[in-house]
């Protein structure tokens, strides 16, 4: 799967538990790595943990893209206010994204 975030593409790839998803001893759902433009998503996620994750990573891409800074609590909060309004508005974000 690739991704558009501005002008970059990334690449999101499903990875076992291993050392690069392991911070501070805790295993993450995923990461961003801004300069090989690779997202990983760990296999053990479920579905749905791994639809919000992603979503998650790409606030990441999009604060490196636009030059903003959030704390990761404001990243996870504000990945967690999208997602739900995503799924509580199906319809509009499907408006949204058809032509
Ligand atoms: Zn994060």
């Amino acid at each position: 799967l690739e991704i558009k975030i501005g002008w970059k593409k990334y690449t999101v790839v499903e990875l076992d538990i291993d050392d690069s998803l392991i911070v501070g001893g805790d295993a993450c759902y995923g990461k961003i790595d801004y300069v090989s433009s690779i997202i990983y998503l760990n296999s053990a996620n479920t579905p749905s943990q791994s639809k919000s994750t992603l979503l998650h990573e790409v606030i990441h891409g999009v604060e490196d893209m636009y030059g903003v800074e959030l704390s990761e609590e404001q990243v996870t909060t504000v990945a967690n206010g999208l997602y739900a309004f995503m799924l509580d508005n199906k319809d509009l974000v499907r408006d949204l994204i058809c032509e």
